[in-house]
């Protein structure tokens, strides 16, 4: 089948009263981003649908950007016909040539937007109809949840069929929840917890933190990689890699040990509200999951909390770890989190975490710290890039060599 365009219709955008214009406008500019590669497409993202006029370019691959794009409810394939009924009946033979089998029901579902046309819907609906039962004897007319829908929209420049519905990835466009900031590890939780974010409409920038020469250009590059897995979702994603090395020998040095990783969370915490302020992000994201390990109960969470006012946002905190991992196999980003680099916690995590460390405690175990200035150095070592789904980090002959260990 040719198909000429893809007709979109859109998610929970309908509900959204006012701010249905914004919200179709930021769809329309992801779309145009995430298919910027195709430059035959033409998009115009309309009040009720969005039409993708293909212009030749390949149906499928496509497609296969369009399920990544969230403020999309599903889509139709569809074929444009002249505005001529015989050719409309031409077509929808063609159609059922392909998809006909015993038995099968079906209905024929008009619109017109146009209503210049000769035939009324209901015209439309019992020529069509009949030329299909003319046709086909194997199949029966069923009103009530046929097997296929023919869709017949009749639009002023032609008259389009589609009978496919095909579930798109949901969600709200990105963008239209404001900015916020991911901290992305290399681990399973923290991407999982940016693709939901992302599904909400947030439009994210990943904080990494990293420890040369503790951690490896590997480990970098590991939370580098992913990134760019969720970069389809968006078109492209912001990185910024902040040096925690300092902060984590200070915090070793002078901090017991039970409170290694409060201290260093809540550091990691006041740099990210630094660098939210600086980047205008609202909340910040992370992939804590409640109860998982001892840096994840409430009071760990509430000795962390206390550096910031900045709403801390934890899409996984009440999934178990088995449908985080469902998650993360779908976006593909399993395979890459279970690969043994290091991130900087876990060369730096104590033998024993206090599981329910005191705000006060670690209030004063700060006290005896230069905090501001470990801050403002590793405010100062930041690097900021943009990657695509296109980019690659982790070489393969050191992938193969790392699986090897
Ligand atoms: P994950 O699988 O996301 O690494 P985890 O179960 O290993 O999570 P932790 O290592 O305790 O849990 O980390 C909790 C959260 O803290 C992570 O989900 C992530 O959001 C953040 N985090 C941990 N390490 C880093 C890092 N090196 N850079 C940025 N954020 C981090
Ligand atoms: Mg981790």
């Amino acid at each position: 089948m040719q198909y000429t365009e893809i007709t979109v219709r859109y998610g929970e955008l309908s509900t959204k009263g006012k701010n249905r214009r914004s919200f179709i406008d930021r769809l329309g500019t992801n779309t145009r981003n995430a298919l910027a590669s195709f430059d035959k497409l033409e998009i115009k993202a309309h009040r009720d649908r969005m039409h993708i006029r293909l212009n030749g370019e390949d149906y499928h691959e496509v497609v296969k950007l369009v399920k990544k794009i969230f403020g999309i409810q599903n889509f139709s394939p569809a074929i444009k016909v002249g505005r001529d009924v015989e050719e409309v009946k031409r077509t929808a033979i063609e159609i059922f040539n392909e998809i006909a089998t015993d038995g099968m029901t079906f209905k024929i579902n008009t619109r017109r937007s146009d209503h210049n046309f000769e035939y009324d819907t209901n015209q439309l609906n019992d020529i069509l109809g009949g030329t299909i039962l003319d046709n086909f004897p194997q199949v029966k007319v069923q009103m009530k949840q046929p097997d296929i829908t023919l869709r017949v929209e009749v639009r002023s420049d032609g008259i389009y069929l589609s009978y496919e519905q095909i579930p798109g990835a949901g969600g709200l466009p990105v963008g239209t929840a404001g900015k916020g900031l991911l901290m992305l590890s290399g681990g399973i939780d923290s991407p999982v917890a940016g693709y939901l974010a992302l599904k909400r409409g947030v439009d994210l920038e990943m904080v990494h933190f990293y420890s040369p020469p503790y951690t490896s250009e590997q480990a970098l590059n590991k939370a580098k990689e992913l990134t760019a897995k969720l970069a389809p979702y968006v078109g492209k994603i912001r990185f910024i890699q902040v040096p925690f090395a300092e902060i984590q020998e200070t915090v070793k040095k002078d901090v017991p040990a039970g409170y290694l990783m409060t201290i260093q969370r809540r550091f990691m915490l006041r740099l990210c509200e630094k660098i939210a302020e600086q980047r205008h992000a609202l909340a910040i994201f992370n992939g804590e999951s409640l109860g998982q390990v001892a840096s994840q109960t409430m009071e760990s969470m509430a000795a962390i909390n206390d550096v910031t006012s900045m709403p801390i946002l934890r899409p996984v905190v009440s999934m178990d770890k088995n449908d985080i991992i469902k998650v993360a196999e779908e976006i593909d980003t399993f395979n890459l989190s279970i690969k043994p680099y290091e991130d900087c916690c876990t060369v730096f995590a104590p033998t024993a975490p206090k599981t329910k460390p005191r705000i006060d405690r670690s209030r004063e175990y700060e006290s005896k710290l230069d905090v501001d200035g470990l801050i403002e150095r590793s405010l100062a070592g930041i690097k900021i890039t943009e990657i695509t789904s296109a980019d690659h980090f982790l070489n393969a002959q050191e992938e193969s060599f790392a699986e090897l260990l």
